[in-house]
Parts: structure tokens; C-alpha cells; sequence
């Protein structure tokens, strides 16, 4: 099978990193996990630049996560994590939008996650750049700003799994394609995102992307 596959199309898949930042996870009360903790969004779930950002109403709390996201540009399957950044081909950065009383409830009830984080517009996008195999994808500066005050600030150096971990550990559970989507986890500060806020992501070596929250 050929593992060069160069070609990208639509993404098929959103696969997200839970807790993957420690100052994160302590923020939320949880523990430091031993392996990369996984939950998915359907690709119906995006929200790009220029598209209406909706907040679920009445469903309690909705707190805005800034991620790293990255696509994927080959296809793999038992990739090693020395070659696991070859697979890299694009970037930006994505809000991995998340009903947080709901999944208080969730976690409580031992059930799984979709109805707080995979409901429609769950995933928002900013545009992808190329990500050349040279650049540090471990050294990405990021902020997220809700009407112009600072919410998050993060750099990517903190993930406690590097990207290339992240990629290793997936495609031993899934054959990894071309246009698959990885949000990698959110830096502390995550907060609410209420209809009528303005919500800017950035980072110097991305770009800056905002929406009207509606
Ligand atoms: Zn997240």
C-alpha cells in the first residue's frame, strides 16, 4: 500500500485530544492522563472563516478551547513517531466549542462525550497554511481573545503529546488519511462564550481569526 498518498481531500474525520495541556488539565480538576485521551467530531461539525458561529442555547455553559489543529497529508497505519511528522501537510488554529455543563453531566454519568463536544458548529476552523517539514510545529505561539480581553495564551512546546506522539498513537487505532484533522487539546483558560461575543484566535506564525458569536 502505497504510504505516499500526497493527494488531500475533504476531511473525512476530526479526531480531538482531551487534557493534553497540564495547566489545563489541572484547571478542570482532572488528572494528568499516561496516553493521549481521544473523542471525535463529524467533519458536519465545522464551522469555517466567514461562517456563522451559533452557540447551543439553553444548554448551560459554552466554553470557547483554542487549538492547534493540524491535516494530515499521507495516509499511515503503525506510524512511527520518528516519521510522524511527515505527515503533517497543513495547520491552523480551530475552537474546539464545548457544552461544559453537559459534560459535567457526562463524565458524572460515565457516558460518552458527543452531545458536548460533536453537536453542529462544535468545530470551528480557521484557514490552513502549508506547514513545511522543517518548521517547529512544537514551538507555535497562540492566543484567544473574547472582546478584545485575553482568555487563552498558549505555546505549543507545553502539549504534554507532541504532535508526532499524537499521529503514532492514532494510526495504531485508525489507518490515518489524507485531510484527516487533528485537534490537538487546549492550553488553560478556557471560559464562556456567550451569542454577541466577539471571539479572535491567533498566533504569529498562522494568523488571526475571528467571528461574530451569534
Ligand atoms: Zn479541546
Amino acid at each position: 500500500m502505497s504510504e505516499s498518498n500526497d493527494s488531500l481531500r475533504p476531511a473525512a474525520r476530526i479526531f480531538c485530544i482531551a487534557r493534553n495541556y497540564a495547566e489545563h488539565a489541572k484547571e478542570m480538576g482532572n488528572a494528568i492522563p499516561s496516553e493521549p485521551v481521544i473523542f471525535m467530531k463529524p467533519a458536519s461539525s465545522m464551522v469555517g472563516v466567514g461562517e456563522p458561529l451559533k452557540v447551543p442555547k439553553a444548554q448551560g455553559l459554552v466554553h470557547h478551547e483554542m487549538e492547534l489543529v493540524v491535516m494530515l497529508g499521507r495516509q499511515g497505519s503503525e506510524i512511527p513517531v520518528q516519521s510522524a511528522r511527515e505527515h503533517v501537510a497543513k495547520v491552523t488554529l480551530g475552537i474546539d466549542l464545548t457544552l461544559r455543563d453537559v459534560q459535567n453531566r457526562l463524565k458524572k454519568a460515565g457516558h460518552p462525550w458527543e452531545l458536548c463536544k460533536s453537536f453542529d458548529g462544535s468545530a470551528v476552523i480557521g484557514d490552513f497554511i502549508e506547514w513545511p517539514r522543517q518548521s517547529d510545529i512544537q514551538n507555535i505561539d497562540m492566543q484567544c481573545r473574547v472582546n478584545g480581553s485575553l482568555r487563552q495564551q498558549g505555546n505549543t512546546r507545553d502539549m504534554l503529546f507532541p504532535v508526532a506522539q499524537i499521529i503514532a498513537f492514532l494510526s495504531r487505532h485508525w489507518r490515518l488519511l489524507p485531510g484527516d484533522l487533528i485537534y490537538t487539546g487546549t492550553p488553560a483558560g478556557v471560559g464562556p462564550l456567550i451569542a454577541g461575543d466577539r471571539i479572535e484566535i491567533e498566533s504569529p506564525q498562522i494568523g488571526r481569526f475571528g467571528w461574530n458569536v451569534a
